[in-house]
């Protein structure tokens, strides 16, 4: 079997574009694969096109050769990241045709399933505190378990966030007051036992990070998320020094060398690596199987579309070390419309089905109502819907 092509298509919805792959063979079965993200979308769908000739004429069975070949041409420029995001598509969609070729689901190429379904968590909607409480209630209604926010307004805190010099943000003793009052109103509202996390988004200052978690000690939280820019470890350390609150980061840690420092200077108690970014299902499992021996649990940052979800939720079947899932619950109304079948949730976890590979396909004639031109700019950061 060879690789014949590979393309990407971009899905516009009313809250994000998500960026499908699709590697096609000579035999007929095509996989699927995404890289989602923000504005660099429009990088990621020519950085697929700039890829194809490390791919196309390959067999699609050698997932681990292609992984290589490409990481490897790219290690002058840093294979993370970037071209870490254009590896996980390609891998995601060779496991797919993988587990299509051979008429299984790709957990049990990995090595079979250590649990017969997936725990998700989610987020709650809502602007007011109250509207945020009622959605929380609601969500646990649903049956989910576990749900997680970013408590600390940027309309609230001292700097103006995200431009420039600012990016580092300072939180007022305002902004730490009001973000505790949320989340003590949460843990009000679902009880001693639901759990709780938050994200700061790795935004704040080292200080602003120490103030926040301390004050936020009494809540109980699973972890608080990126709590300052991660791109120092010495900063992480400052923090993890100062404060009892456990801590996860990882959705901007790509592939298995970003995880060594982690683990290996134990700077957190969870982490989140994303399957769409890190590298596919291949180093996801790998990060995991990293985690594994510093009794670390891995939690997927899947906060993109369906297919994001379908390749984490292959790993965790397969995974001892899982906490949970991370998934975007208003979008499964959405996943519904463009993915079949969808997938089987049910008290706010994933069940397998018994489809080969990834488990789902896209809805080609209803997709094609929402693609977006791989053209304009505008759309496809996402700046105009
Ligand atoms: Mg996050």
């Amino acid at each position: 079997m060879k690789i014949t092509d590979v393309r990407a298509v971009v899905v516009g919805n009313p809250w994000k574009n998500w960026v499908f792959v699709i590697v096609e063979t000579d035999e007929g079965i095509t996989g699927l694969g995404e890289c989602t993200d923000y504005f660099s979308n429009p990088h990621l769908v020519r950085g697929i096109e700039s890829i194809k000739p490390l791919v196309v004429g390959e067999d699609p069975a050698n997932i681990e050769e292609i992984w290589q070949t490409i990481f490897h041409a790219y290690s002058d420029l840093n294979p993370r990241g970037y071209i870490s995001h254009l590896i996980s598509a390609i891998d995601i969609a060779l496991w797919d045709i993988k587990g299509k070729v051979l008429g299984v689901p790709i957990y049990q190429l990995l090595g079979g399933p250590v649990r017969d379904h997936v725990p998700l968590y989610t987020h709650p909607g809502g602007g007011t505190l109250e509207e945020m409480v009622a959605s929380a209630v609601e969500i646990k209604n649903q049956g989910f378990e576990a749900t997680k926010t970013d408590p600390f307004s940027r309309q609230r805190s001292a700097g103006k966030g995200f431009r420039g010099a600012d990016s580092v943000e300072r939180l007022n003793a305002r902004a730490i007051a009001e973000g505790v009052e949320r989340m003590e109103a949460l843990r009000e509202a679902l009880g001693p036992d639901y759990e709780l996390m938050v994200d700061a988004h790795a935004r704040f200052d080292v200080a602003s990070a120490i103030a926040a978690a301390n004050a936020l000690e009494h809540v109980d939280l699973i972890w608080l998320e990126e709590p300052t820019h991660v791109e120092n470890h010495e900063a992480l350390r400052q923090i993890r020094e100062n404060t009892n609150v456990p801590l996860c980061v990882g959705e901007r840690h790509f592939t298995r060398w970003d995880y060594i420092p982690l683990l290996q200077q134990r700077l957190v108690d969870y982490i989140m690596p994303d399957v769409a970014w890190c590298g596919g299902i291949s180093e996801q499992r790998r990060i995991a199987a990293l985690a594994e021996p510093y009794f670390i649990r891995i939690s997927p940052h899947d906060a993109l579309g369906p297919v994001n979800i379908a390749a984490g939720f292959q790993v965790c079947m397969n995974t001892p070390n899982v906490y949970r899932e991370e998934c975007v619950s208003t979008w499964f109304p959405m996943f519904e419309k463009i993915i079949t079948p969808m997938f089987d949730i049910r008290d706010g976890s994933i069940y397998p089905n018994d489809q080969p590979g990834l488990g789902i396909e896209l809805i080609h004639d209803v997709v094609d109502e929402y693609l977006v031109d791989p053209n304009d700019l505008d759309k496809l950061t996402g700046r105009e819907r």
